[in-house]
């Protein structure tokens, strides 16, 4: 077993040094330049743009840069996902294989039985993982049977001693509050994408619908995980606008999951061509630049990485990562190999964190 850390507490010995900083081609930044890396939540679209287009090694050396300044331990989020509903979603996600509008080989299913679902997270807790998230392929949650037997689900995962995330899609406030007294930890509701690119990959609902959530969640007192999906075509602007706007959350999201398409079979992105791993590495140093504090998720698509281009990542400011070997429906790296890495990175599991954010007003 791979020894925990606690959050935010001193350096671990083998952390991964930047090796870079002895080059002179690599300056380090200017004091100037560490000061505009503090919390903000005004980049404009060209600022964010200018900072994900920057020469990658230095991008990859700012970004190494802030998550030693925000981040005082080199311990990395072992989040595990669970499909407890799949399939048979109304929703029409153009990268989801669990749509109803699709013709993916996914089968759908009821809602998994309580003990079902406490047997997995006892599984993932052994494993090393603090945090179990549990998702339904559902367009809206609606009160009822099944989403108390949901809440359920997050008392007695939390009994557990771990973190717990669900993801069931839209929330009414009063929705969100029964999930904060539950004891919920987190509540992953991602933007996909940008506003203007959001209607080539969904026309089920609207950026707004998303947004309106995340309030909801937030007034809740409940910690927030949203971040979005590259690989769907979209442009460096579209990709700049969506991290623009989960910048300018406030406080920003406590996790920023970043997912790589994972094309799947019977999806209308199915013949997307695959992510550069560059371009992903990207994406994590340019959040972790635009939110220092939060942890960057290295998600969906990551089994498709290689152990090099993970270590960029690493080195780019993620850390947290999805860990089990499948993610909702799509296969994902293996455990043991992923435990490897951590420790030839010199890179500790985070323990469980169930402290919770104060409820924000919403502005909407
Ligand atoms: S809402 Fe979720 S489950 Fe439904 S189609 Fe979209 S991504 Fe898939």
């Amino acid at each position: 077993m791979v020894p925990l850390c606690s959050p935010r507490v001193g350096r671990h010995p083998g952390v991964v040094p930047l090796a870079v900083t002895t080059n002179p081609c690599f300056q380090r930044n200017t004091p100037s330049q560490v000061m505009s890396d503090a919390l903000r939540h005004d980049w404009s679209t060209e600022e964010v743009l200018a900072v994900l287009q920057s020469p990658l090694l230095k991008l990859v050396e700012r970004a190494r840069t802030v998550h030693g300044d925000h981040h005082g331990d080199d311990s990395v989020q072992l989040a595990s996902l669970l499909s407890v509903k799949t399939g048979g979603c109304s929703e029409d996600c153009g990268y989801c294989p669990q749509s109803s509008h699709h013709s993916s080989d996914v089968e759908n299913g009821g809602l998994m039985a309580h003990d079902q679902v406490l047997e997995a997270a006892r599984e993932a807790k052994e494993l090393g993982a603090s945090r179990f998230c549990m998702g339904a392929a559902w367009r809206q949650v609606r009160d009822g049977d099944e989403f108390d037997r949901v809440l359920d689900m997050v008392r007695d995962v939390g009994k557990l001693g771990m973190e717990t995330c669900v993801t069931l899609g839209m929330l009414t406030q009063v929705q969100a509050g029964r999930l904060g007294e539950a004891g919920l930890t987190a509540y992953n509701h991602n933007l996909d994408t940008s506003p203007e690119y959001y209607d080539k990959i969904i026309s089920t609902r609207d950026f707004e619908d998303r947004m309106e959530t995340i309030h909801h969640v937030r007034e809740a007192g409940i910690s927030l995980c949203v971040g979005g999906i590259i690989g769907m075509g979209e442009s460096d602007h579209d990709r700049a606008r969506m991290l623009e706007i989960l910048a300018a959350l406030d406080p920003h999201p406590e996790s920023v999951p970043i997912n790589a398409l994972v094309a799947v079979a019977g999806t209308p992105l199915e013949d997307r061509p695959p992510v550069d791993p560059l371009d992903l590495v990207r994406m994590c140093a340019t959040a972790r630049i635009l939110m220092p504090e939060s942890r960057v998720r290295l998600s969906a698509g990551r089994r498709q990485l290689s152990r090099e281009a993970q270590v960029l990542c690493f080195l780019a400011g993620a850390n947290s990562i999805f860990y089990g070997e499948t993610l909702l429906t799509t296969a994902n790296a293996e455990c043991e190999e992923d435990r490897r890495l951590l420790r030839e990175l010199g890179l500790s599991p985070l323990a469980p964190d169930v402290e919770k954010p104060a409820p924000v007003p919403s502005a909407a």
